[in-house]
């Protein structure tokens, strides 16, 4: 049997986060007394949260009166045209320090994009922070902080704001919203918990592409069962969508200073290696690769909202909080890095 777990295990004494069908309850109510675990039901009925969440209206707060595309964009969890779209737009309403690129094709043939975001300086071998997310399908919250980091960015270099300015002067900022495309598609419209890619290996669908880079590929906490949530894949890179990603890191990585992975959820930063005498943690393993394998000395990963009380199926309401609390801890990230590159 295959649970799918939202958070796995990794030291001792710290719990696991599993989803169970309700067809197994009572199998899990015996297990519970039978070993006499402790738990806490964190989500009660999984599928009314989100029809409840689809249908909420965006806000309660009276909207500002000149709401354009841009400003309501955080008000929903975005399919990915509308994602692309709105990096389109920030671009043509910034020419000169935005850009659109797109560096690669999906299993299922979308295109994955990234936003540059810097002062307009072609300065050669100026110092890039290279922030990708969407890796994990269902981790919504980090596509949609990711991309209003960028507008953040975007708004306060015009605005004048003398911090962003300074580091648009010292970095460029590269974006990638939807490293998986497909799966990301997928959650929105079959599966709503969806993780993986979506690339067939016999009877099941995809390889979890955070485990599928080439550094210690098949190391710690890689399956090699597809049907796994944590499947590595037949091969490293056997994906497109992490192959166009590492070619595009390691044909950039002498610009490339620091990389962070943004995933959700646990509320937390971790640096790579950190904890290898024990289990490794999900989501690590990407850092590991830009780490030890492009060099890449300041790299994270980055856990969103929440500790679990939503966990995958945070609630749209999130989104600008979210963002708010992230700006700023990649505001302060940046501005330290700045004294060290
Ligand atoms: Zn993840």
């Amino acid at each position: 049997m295959e649970l799918d777990f939202w958070r796995g295990p990794s030291y001792v004494d710290r719990p696991v986060d599993v989803m169970i069908p309700p067809q197994l309850n009572h199998t899990f109510d015996k297990i519970f007394e039978d070993k006499l675990l402790q738990r806490t039901v964190l989500i009660e009925d999984l599928e009314n949260d989100l029809i409840e969440d689809r249908a909420a209206r965006p806000s309660l707060k009276p909207k500002p009166q000149r709401q354009d595309i841009v400003e309501r964009h955080f008000d929903e969890y975005q399919r990915l045209p509308k994602i692309h779209s709105f990096l389109d737009t920030i671009v043509s309403k910034n020419t000169g320090i935005a850009s659109v690129e797109t560096i690669g094709t999906s299993y299922e043939g979308r295109p994955i994009k990234i936003i540059r975001i810097g002062d307009g300086n072609e300065k050669k071998n100026k110092p890039i922070i290279f922030i990708e997310s969407g890796i994990h399908a269902r981790e919504w919250i980090s596509p949609a902080t990711t991309q209003c980091f960028g507008q953040y960015l975007v708004q306060g270099y015009k605005a004048r704001n003398s911090d962003i300015t300074a580091l648009l002067q010292k970095f460029d900022f590269y974006i990638l919203p939807v490293l998986n495309p497909d799966g990301y598609e997928h959650t929105h419209t079959r599966d709503r918990m969806w993780r993986k890619t979506r690339k067939p290996y016999g009877n099941c669908m995809g390889a979890d592409p955070n485990r599928n880079f080439g550094y210690q590929w098949g190391g710690q906490g890689a399956s090699t069962n597809p049907c796994s949530e944590t499947y590595r894949g037949p091969s490293a890179f056997s994906e497109p969508e992490t192959k166009a990603v590492s070619d595009y890191v390691l044909r950039n990585k002498d610009r490339i200073k620091a990389y962070l992975a943004v995933h959700s959820y646990g509320q937390y930063f971790l640096y790579p290696w950190g904890w290898t005498n024990t289990l490794t943690p999900d989501d690590k393993h990407l850092v590991n690769w830009a780490y030890g394998s492009a060099h890449i000395k300041y790299s994270y990963t980055v856990e969103l909202r929440d500790t679990g009380s939503y966990g995958f199926a945070l609630p749209k309401s999130h989104i600008r909080p979210v963002c708010e609390e992230t700006t700023v801890a990649f505001i302060a990230f940046a501005k330290e890095l700045a004294k060290e590159v």
